[in-house]
């Protein structure tokens, strides 16, 4: 591979980033890593440091002048943001500047380097959806003024300056949706509800419902998410915006049985307040990315809940 097909990660040491990372690294491609360190850990690259073709720079995304040092790229992978509630709800403003001043850098990165550069976007740009699964072509249900709008209106300004720049300037996108991923590589205190319920049954501590339990999420396990992430850049032609994750639907009730089952754990199900604007039910529909790309997931959820566990556990 030639050093012009350097990969950049942004949000490179947060869960999908570094796995990212590691990924690549293991394919012998030159990677640069980008984070703030806001919510991404030193311990997720800690393994990578060593390797020749690894390197890390710890930077804003939403600063310009981090990317002056950068020559050449031939991938851009624009990860950086906090992704769980809690955490892009800590500093609303800052989560809202890192998808959009975060997008414009890394596309002018892009346009001056002629790269590839692809978004993650999210499932959250939906928002409460009225359509169930959720299509690529439906415009989502967002509340502009609540308090999951700082990502989820930073997301959809990011999706819109990809596709404007590509547009204008030519830039060569890739746009994919990402649903509610887990796996290893997640902050023990990440506040989601995978890492909640694994760690509170392990720990034999209640488990946390928000409100009745009756809401629904699709959990994609995160090397399947990195296949996905993987061919999308890869792929020719195809600019998306494409769901990636994992069709299969729970309640959150069914989870937490399931996370308690799984551990073996003598935990019991608590329910708490619901948290504003929390949507109801959330499933992609994945037929294009079948379609373009030929990927769907492969790991189950008890699968996936098994690995993951045994990572919290560690
Ligand atoms: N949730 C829960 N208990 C927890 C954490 C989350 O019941 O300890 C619920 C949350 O209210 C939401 C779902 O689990 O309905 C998924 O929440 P998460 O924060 O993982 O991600 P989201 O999909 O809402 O962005």
């Amino acid at each position: 591979m030639g050093f012009d097909k350097t990969a950049l990660v942004t949000g490179g040491a947060g869960f999908i980033g570094s796995n990212l990372c590691r990924r690549l690294v293991g394919e012998g491609k030159r990677v640069v890593c980008l984070d703030n360190m806001i919510s991404g850990r030193e311990e997720n690259i800690a393994d990578l440091v060593a390797y020749p073709n690894f390197s890390f720079l710890k930077a804003d995304v939403a600063d310009a002048s981090a990317f002056n040092s950068i020559e050449k790229v031939g991938h851009i992978y624009n990860l950086a943001c906090p992704a769980s509630p809690p955490f892009y709800q800590a500093d609303p403003i800052a989560t809202m500047k890192t998808s959009v001043f975060g997008a414009i850098n890394v596309l002018e990165l892009a346009r001056r380097t002629n790269a590839r550069v692809l978004l993650t976007s999210t499932s959250e740009i939906y928002g409460d959806p009225l359509e169930h699964p959720q299509r690529e072509n439906y415009r989502g249900n967002v509340n502009p003024i609540g308090v999951r709008a700082c990502y989820d209106e930073g997301k959809r300004a990011a999706e819109t300056l990809f596709f404007d720049y590509h547009r204008m300037y030519g830039v060569e996108i890739r746009v994919v949706r990402v649903f509610n991923t887990y796996g290893p590589g997640m902050r023990v205190d990440d506040g989601r509800v995978m890492t909640n319920f694994i760690s509170q049954a392990l720990a034999g501590e209640n488990v946390t419902i928000y409100g009745d339990g009756t809401q629904t999420r699709s959990f994609c396990f995160v090397e399947d998410m990195l296949d996905a992430l993987v061919s999308m850049m890869e792929c020719e032609g195809f600019t998306g915006p494409v769901n990636l994750g994992n069709p299969e639907e729970l309640t959150m009730l069914e989870l937490a049985e399931k996370v308690i089952a799984l551990t073996g754990s003598s935990s019991k199900v608590v329910f708490c307040d619901l948290p504003s604007d929390d949507p109801a039910r959330r499933k992609p529909d994945i037929s294009l990315a079948k379609e373009m790309l030929g990927w769907q997931p492969h790991v189950s959820v008890d699968e996936g809940i098994m690995k993951t566990a045994e990572f919290l556990r560690r």
